[in-house]
């Protein structure tokens, strides 16, 4: 049997890399998969897609309802939505901070709190979320970034203790630099694209970016029965650099 058949899986930010690949995974294992995110069309057709802001409590509640209504339940919560903010301390002002962590931080609270009266129902809840290699690393000039996905990890440890006997586990991935179209477009922003694309390689502790589907695999095993003696902890896919 499929490992997620029957099950409901939602994905934000599921309509490009990272979240596409793991959107796509899950289907693959029998999931039926709902699509939160800023750009449904650009989301895999074969997959429910709904528009859906994460920083904002109405839009999340509205989604989580109609994906509910759609399918009678959910399973699965992948909180992968976030964006990315360049700089040391003295380079973000206020809004800025307030604005990564709306979306990388509470936005998960927001989707998986409207999400937690389904997952109790499930006999096989899960929700992962998506941090970083920023939040182990100590990246430099990514201060408000490692902040907000360091928070991430400590959300999930927070989420796995309050709802474990309530039989939803949660977990983290921690993905390194990744070839998504998110890195696609920092290293178009450069002089030599291609010599940073070369250069970006040969920083990875082995020569190249992670695929999107190594995370996505990852991913998978967390969101499925497999995994039922873990929760509260994270996995790197990170080709070895938190260990370096
Ligand atoms: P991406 O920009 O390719 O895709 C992100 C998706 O999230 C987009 O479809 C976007 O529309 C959606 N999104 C953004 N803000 C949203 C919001 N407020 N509400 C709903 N949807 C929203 O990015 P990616 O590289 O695939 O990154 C996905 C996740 O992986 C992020 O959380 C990122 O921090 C994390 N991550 C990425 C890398 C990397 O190197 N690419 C490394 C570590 C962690």
């Amino acid at each position: 049997m499929p490992e997620f058949d029957n099950l409901v899986a939602v994905v934000t930010g599921g309509a490009s890399g990272i979240g596409a690949a793991i959107a796509a995974r899950l289907a693959e294992g029998g999931a039926r998969v709902a699509v939160l995110d800023l750009n449904p069309a650009d989301a895999d057709p074969a997959h429910f897609a709904l528009e859906a802001n994460v920083a904002d409590r109405a839009s999340v509640d509205a989604a989580i309802a109609t994906v509910a209504e759609k399918f009678g339940r959910i399973d699965v919560v992948v909180n992968n939505a976030g964006i990315g903010a360049q700089g040391t301390i003295a380079d973000n002002d206020d809004d800025e901070w307030a604005r990564v962590f709306s979306i990388n931080v509470t936005g998960i609270a927001r989707v998986s709190s409207a999400a937690l009266p389904w997952l109790r129902q499930s006999p096989s809840a899960a929700i992962v979320n998506t941090s970083s290699i920023a939040a182990t690393a100590g990246l430099p000039a990514r201060a408000l970034y490692t902040a907000s996905k360091g928070a991430v990890l400590s959300l999930t440890r927070a989420m796995a203790a309050d709802h474990l006997r309530e039989g939803i586990r949660v977990n983290a991935v921690n993905p390194g630099t990744a070839d998504t179209p998110w890195v696609a477009r920092l290293l178009d922003s450069a002089d030599d694209p291609e010599a940073e694309r070369a250069a970006l390689n040969a920083r990875q502790p082995h020569g190249r970016l992670v695929s999107p589907q190594e995370v996505a695999d990852a991913v998978a095993y967390l969101a499925s029965p497999r995994s039922g003696s873990t929760t509260g902890t994270a996995i790197a896919v990170d080709g070895g650099m938190q260990e370096l």
